[in-house]
């Protein structure tokens, strides 16, 4: 299973509207990432950064206006999409309405080619790893959303590729079969080695099953690191705010050590030179302060929301 490697990766489109400079729009801006082999890594960003052009440009789907891709350090920029050897999840299933489960895994060339035995083996194998051997015979109306995006999971596998490409595959399915979905898609990258990248705008999506996030704005590259990372050191306001929850505070810097929000004189976790900064704060690092009396505290309680367990 390849490393990837990309460099100086660059993808303009031809705008439609016009209004973009030259007429044109950068949809992925000079992208400089590794991925390593047997991990999961998730692009994470808002819509229309550039997450499914920059996935498709991996998968050899979308030619790139500049720089290189290398699997193992072999150069694929221009290997067209059935020499890599990938296998392709996209958000709606896409699945074959008039064949059943064993036909839509069994599509692909590689296993057309099998004698029927081998073919029913290999395939039975495949159901097998994403749970759904019992239901070959089945077609895709038969089957839940979950099931149905675990076929083409099973289908993308049947290329014997050992890289998952997925884009927003969970952003269809309701969100209980989306949320058990993300640990059988986890589980099986990892029990079989696997290497997946998968496209998210979910940030919750992405911390529970990422070792490595590459996160995304713009067509940029913001931060790559692996969940705890960019959640406890964020190299940005965005990287912050699109990662768990934060509350900003614009202050004014006092001292070298010291800066002011409204009344209070809070001290800087990081020494700097600027004059004003925003101080980002995670809800859960708010504590009161044992000196404070509990009544000296006030507030107003303007919405009340019932949780369940809160
Ligand atoms: P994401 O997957 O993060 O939502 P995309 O990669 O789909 O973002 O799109 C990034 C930008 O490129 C968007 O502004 C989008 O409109 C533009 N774009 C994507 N595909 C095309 C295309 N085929 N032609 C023109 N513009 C495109
Ligand atoms: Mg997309």
């Amino acid at each position: 299973m390849p490393n990837i490697k990309l460099k100086n990766v660059t993808k303009k489109f031809r705008s439609i509207s016009g209004q973009k400079e030259n007429g044109t729009i950068t949809a992925v801006d000079n992208v400089n990432i590794e991925i390593k082999a047997h991990s999961y890594n998730t692009i994470l960003g808002p819509s229309g950064c550039g997450k499914t052009t920059l996935l498709r440009m991996i998968a050899g789907l979308e030619v790139l206006t500049n720089g290189k891709i290398f699997f193992n350090n072999q150069n694929v920029t221009n290997m067209p999409p059935e020499e890599k050897n990938i296998g392709f999840v996209f958000q709606h299933y896409s699945l074959f309405p008039h064949m059943d489960v064993w036909h839509n895994v069994g599509y692909g060339p590689l296993v057309r080619n099998f004698p029927k035995e081998k073919a029913d083996k290999f395939i039975y194998k495949i159901l097998k790893m994403v749970k759904l051997d019992d239901r070959s015979n089945a077609y895709p109306k038969e089957l839940s959303g979950g099931m149905k995006q675990r076929i083409a999971v099973a289908r993308a596998l049947a290329v014997r590729s050992k890289l998952l490409l997925l884009d927003e595959p969970l952003g269809a399915l309701d969100a209980r079969i989306g949320t058990a979905l993300r640990y059988e898609l986890m589980n099986l990258v990892k029990k079989y080695k696997l290497t997946a990248i998968h496209v998210t705008h979910d940030q919750e999506e992405a911390m529970t099953i990422s070792d490595n996030i590459i996160m995304m704005k713009r067509g940029k590259i913001v931060q790559t690191g692996s969940p705890k990372e960019i959640y406890r050191k964020p190299n940005s306001i965005f990287a912050a705010y699109f990662l768990g929850r934060c509350n900003f505070f614009r202050c004014n810097v006092v001292d070298k050590d010291h800066a002011r929000f409204q009344d209070a004189i809070i001290e800087i976790p990081k020494r700097t030179e600027k004059k004003r900064i925003v101080l980002g704060v995670r809800p859960e690092r708010v504590h009161i302060n044992s000196k404070v009396k509990e009544e000296n505290i006030q507030g107003t309680i303007e919405f009340i929301n019932f949780l369940g367990d809160r």
